[in-house]
């Protein structure tokens, strides 16, 4: 039980920040209410940002990060799933390149990649989508929206931004 406190207190409150993760993006990069946009094709909600770019440009790991695994999938194109020392996941989808691999560590701001339309995102504009994901699960920030009960999952990314 103590165990399940400490992680949640450590998951909750390390006081880390995150950069939006696109080189040169800034608050006008994206639309402030994508997060959970209703509806979204065969996704339901949508479940992250879509960060806008140029095609190439760099993207930067959010936070300090492990990266978990990197791969391609039919609907994120190019990906890369890091973990950070909150015990939150990132993830990073459409990439035009992967400039990482398993297990590497990176510093908040460092190159990960680069902005693409890999994916369902083929023949739109090109864009980074990301998404923050807690371990732990925030049961307390579920709500009657559609796909309500995984906000317990799926954080505001808008929400986590410093500048
Ligand atoms: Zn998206």
């Amino acid at each position: 039980m103590i165990v399940v406190v400490l992680l949640y207190s450590w998951n909750i409150f390390c006081p880390l920040e995150y950069v939006i993760p696109v080189k040169n993006a800034t608050e006008s990069s994206y639309n402030k209410d994508s997060f959970w946009y209703y509806p979204w094709g065969s996704s339901i909600t949508h479940k992250g940002v879509d960060i806008f770019s140029k095609k190439g440009e760099s993207v930067l790991s959010s936070s300090h990060s492990i990266v978990l695994s990197t791969g391609y999938g039919k609907k994120s194109g190019n990906f890369i799933l890091t973990l950070d020392p909150s015990l939150k996941l990132q993830y990073y989808a459409h990439l035009e390149s992967i400039n990482t691999s398993k297990w590497k560590i990176h510093s908040k701001g460092e190159k990960i990649g680069s902005v693409g339309n890999t994916g369902n995102a083929n023949g739109k504009p090109f864009h980074l989508h990301f998404s923050i994901v807690t371990c732990l699960p925030h049961f307390w920030l579920m709500d009657t929206s559609p796909h309500g009960y995984l906000k317990s999952f799926y954080l505001n990314p808008i929400q986590k931004f410093t500048e």
